[in-house]
């Protein structure tokens, strides 16, 4: 039986975390765990400030070490939503642990990879050759704007490491950028009787949604040493993290069903593998939409670290000789690791918890992936 004695250690850690409901948005309890966090680090004889970069949303920042390179460490405070209390086979904050893991809100996205890296840099803090930062933010669920973008801004380290979870075997160099835009049908109201004498919204919008949804079909051409990143993404997470992704979300139009429509709007979201940028995927919507006006509400180029750069190179090493299929992907959904990219700074996610069980009812972390990722992350360090 392998000594997973580290990981009960962790796991107990977790568990405390999970049992403060530290939704997004809550700011009390999130400032809650800030404060948890900041007193362990103390207890453990490390010292950590609290920052608010922006008003009731804080950051624990602590330090140790004096080597020339800096390593920052990431995690965030933040969990979604609990959801449907009766889709949760138990109190989804109460932190239970058993012997193969920790159950609950947050265990796996990202309580689970925030005790593993506060455990590991208590550990090293005596320890390492490099300079280690710890932070830890309070909204990367809600975008990240008050927490990982300032300390992007702040700290250009050699490497960014977050904890999201990846199984602890998917090491997450890229991810997709998101382009989300409204297209905006103007038609002319008749009486549905006589609808002819209209011009319908509804319908321009439709026959649009259908043009528009060809976009996935472009040819994406990504630099040659982001390729294998994307093709193992598409292995592991499936077809859609290679192409740009289409999905219609909300539709607003029309007043009753007697009515010729003059107004109707549909949210579409889309997201861009590396390989392609926001302004040339808009140059692309634009020459296939025919009958209606595009809104870009909200874009975010995609962002890749090279798998080349000397401690990312190592961390992989390192990932690898923990947990034998580990392999650098792209991954589909955003963290707050784009912020450090679109600065220059390599940023790797790695961490325990599975995509799957992420956002989901039932959320829950393994000791063997919180075992792994402790021993990848000290061995990093050390
Ligand atoms: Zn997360």
């Amino acid at each position: 039986m392998e000594d997973r004695s580290e990981a009960v250690e962790i796991a107990k850690l977790a568990s405390d975390l999970v049992r403060i409901p530290s939704v997004s948005g809550n700011t009390e309890k999130v400032a809650e765990v800030a404060d948890f966090i900041a007193e362990w680090m103390k207890k453990n004889g490390i010292s950590a400030e609290i920052v608010n970069f922006e008003k009731n949303a804080p950051v624990v920042i602590s330090q140790v070490g004096k080597g020339k390179k800096t390593i920052l460490l990431n995690g965030h405070m933040d969990v979604v939503p609990e959801g449907d209390r009766r889709m949760w086979r138990a109190d989804p904050y109460s932190g239970k642990l058993n012997g193969k893991g920790l159950y609950g809100r947050g265990s796996a996205d990202m309580k689970g990879g925030l005790a593993t890296m506060m455990h590991v840099f208590a550990e090293i803090a005596d320890k390492t050759d490099y300079k280690v930062i710890f932070t830890a933010v309070p909204d990367e669920e809600i975008g990240g704007e008050k927490g990982a973008r300032h300390l992007a801004d702040r700290y250009a380290p050699d490497l960014v490491l977050l904890g999201e979870p990846s199984k602890s075997e998917m090491i997450g160099l890229g991810e997709k950028g998101l382009l989300q835009i409204k297209l905006i049908g103007e038609g002319r109201t008749a009486h549905a009787s006589l609808p002819s004498l209209g011009k319908n919204a509804i319908m321009e919008v439709v026959r649009d949604i259908e043009r528009l949804s060809k976009i996935s079909n472009v040819r994406i051409n990504a630099p040659k040493e982001v390729r294998p990143l994307l093709h193992e993404g598409v292995r592991r997470l499936g077809k859609d993290v290679g192409v740009i992704t289409f999905s219609p979300g909300t539709i607003n139009g029309g007043l009753k069903p007697n009515v010729v429509p003059d107004h109707c709007e549909v949210g579409i979201d889309m997201r861009l593998p590396p390989g392609i940028t926001i302004e040339k995927a808009v140059s692309i919507a634009q020459s296939l939409v025919k009958e209606t006006k595009i809104r870009i509400d909200s874009a975010s180029e995609p962002n890749v670290t090279s798998p080349s750069v000397k401690e990312v190179a190592r961390f992989i090493k390192t990932a690898k000789e923990h947990s034998p299929n580990a392999s650098p992907v792209i991954k589909n959904g955003a963290t707050d690791g784009c912020y450090f990219r679109y600065k220059g700074v390599p940023a790797v996610g790695f961490g325990p918890g599975s995509n799957e069980l992420t956002h989901s009812y039932n959320e829950y972390v393994s000791l063997r992936e919180m075992d792994i990722a402790y021993k990848v992350y000290r061995d990093f360090l050390l």
